[in-house]
């Protein structure tokens, strides 16, 4: 592999003052970062897993008692949403609050959403719910900035430190689940409630409290550890703060959120938001030319390629929950186990994955692959595991099939995701002029909310009745990512000019 040239690095960093010391050999600032961000996690999976649940539970259960459809839709705006504000938090964040502090305003914000969510009542819940999404709009994109300060120009450790942050992430995700999933739905933790003479059917609203009390444990962490990060995302010292363009912003994230919300299922919506980042990168990279523009256009090819890495890769949430709810024997030695615990397997492939990726980008130092061969691989390994879908999908026709599919099939996503999405990250940090460093961010987490969106309208055509029709299901995508990977393989000496350029 040829060993690419350090880049120019446009992040704001004050390389003298972010102390050194942190974990495997990081700055000491990743430490905070890491464990902030591992609670952070905790409260927006820990309350993600009982949202759509809790929406469909009969009101008697002391669930909202809405049908599917409705319960379904809200889940979708919301997860949307969430990552859609990153674009808005991410131009507040550059422009006047400075990353550290969008941090602590943003966690002060979710925090309150949860807490919001614990008072029963239609009102506070989708108050609740809008506070979670515009603090984790504001906070995602500015924590992963100020992992990206952590880093000097052309520092190799800097893929390695997001693996790791990636780590902390899963940490939280994983866990969050089991907690809060007990809380809402365990019997023993409702007897606890009837005994001390709380009506049980409370329960859901302890489990939201308990994301609220991680997001706080997070904000205590990342307060009392913020000199770790030395100067690293500061407010913007200029004085010029653009009300005018921040209005645009907030137009432009209301009408992509609204259009994606009401119209996502015409036919024209994708195939446009498609074109819209190749017309782009194109119009950057070819015409304009300057050292930015190109790697804008970088970032806009990067974006593309990781909306169809989410819009597959989110799937594992509907087409590969039902494959093992109605086509999987759900059995380990033996015992059987219920299908949402496939939904924590990606999550512990990760946290067992990290560390070894953390350390071969450590170990490979300058040499190691670039990032669009980074990008290709992250897609090709996506791509092998819809790939092994094919004869999974065709043995049901004999019935149930084995859990090693599944196992197999995560555990290339997984590989994948780690080749992908943390060197996602750490590359926009990268590529982005220091003015737009979390603006791009949020731009990164666009493509994980149209991404989704996508996978939303691609589960909707899986059928588990007929094995020939879901066979060729994951073939078309199988081959749709091929083609990606491909492309992103045949450009990488483009793209790596682009990211290059000054
Ligand atoms: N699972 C990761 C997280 O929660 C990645 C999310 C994404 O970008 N799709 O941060």
């Amino acid at each position: 592999m040829s060993r690419p040239a350090p880049l120019p690095d446009p992040v704001p960093h004050v390389l003298e003052i972010v102390p050194e010391g942190g974990i495997g050999g990081h700055p000491k600032g990743l430490n905070n970062l890491f464990y902030a961000e591992m609670w952070e996690r905790f409260s927006y999976y820990g309350m993600r897993a009982l949202l759509l649940l809790f929406m469909l539970e009969p009101a008697t259960k002391g669930g909202m008692g809405w049908d599917q459809t409705h319960a379904t839709t809200v889940y979708g705006n919301y997860t949307m949403l969430s990552y859609m504000l990153c674009i808005l938090g991410g131009f507040v964040a550059d422009n006047f609050l400075g990353a550290r502090r969008a941090v602590l305003i943003g966690g002060a914000v979710i925090t309150l959403g949860h807490f919001t969510l614990v008072m029963p009542g239609t009102t506070t819940f989708y108050a609740g719910l809008s506070l979670v999404a515009a603090g984790t709009g504001l906070l995602k994109p500015s924590i992963s900035t100020l992992v990206g300060g952590l880093y000097a120009p052309g520092d190799h450790r800097r893929d390695a430190g997001f693996s790791l942050f990636y780590m902390g992430i899963n940490l939280g995700a994983f866990a969050a689940p089991l907690i809060t999933g007990w809380l809402a739905q365990g019997e023993t933790f409702r007897g606890w409630l009837a005994a001390a003479g709380i009506d049980p059917a409370s329960s859901w609203h302890w489990g939201f409290g308990a994301a609220g009390v991680g997001m706080t444990f997070g904000m205590l962490i990342y307060v009392r550890r913020l000199s770790w990060l030395g100067r690293v995302g500061s407010p913007p010292s200029h004085g010029h703060r653009p009300w005018g363009r921040l209005a645009a912003v907030a137009a432009g994230t209301a009408s992509l959120g609204l259009t994606l919300s009401f119209a996502s299922s015409a036919r024209w919506i994708m195939p446009a938001l498609c074109v819209l980042p190749v017309v782009g990168a194109v119009w950057l990279g070819v015409i304009r030319k300057d050292g930015e523009s190109r790697r804008l256009a970088a970032v806009l090819i990067f974006f593309l390629a990781a909306t169809l890495f989410w819009a597959i890769f989110e799937q594992a949430g509907s087409t590969l929950t039902l494959f093992a709810e109605k086509l999987t024997h759900n059995e380990a030695f033996g015992e059987p186990f219920p299908s949402a615990w496939w939904q924590s397997v990606n999550a512990l492939m990760v946290m067992a994955l990290a560390p070894a990726f953390a350390w071969g980008w450590m170990r490979l130092g300058h040499s190691q692959p670039s990032v669009p061969v980074k990008f290709g691989l992250g897609l090709l390994f996506l791509g092998l595991s819809f790939a092994l879908m094919v004869p999974a999908a065709s043995a049901t026709a004999a019935g149930k099939v084995g859990p090693e599919w599944l196992l197999s099939v995560y555990l290339l996503q997984t590989v994948g995701e780690m080749c992908l999405s943390p060197v996602g990250l750490s590359t926009m940090t990268k590529l982005a002029p220091a003015r737009l460093t979390s603006m791009i961010l949020g731009v990164w987490f666009l493509a994980t909310a149209i991404g989704s969106k996508l996978a939303g309208s691609l589960a909707a055509e899986f059928t588990a009745q007929d094995p020939a029709a879901m066979s060729a299901f994951f073939l078309e995508q199988t081959w749709a990512v091929a083609a990606v990977a491909a492309a992103l393989f045949v450009l990488t000496p483009w793209i790596r000019r682009l990211m290059e350029a000054r």
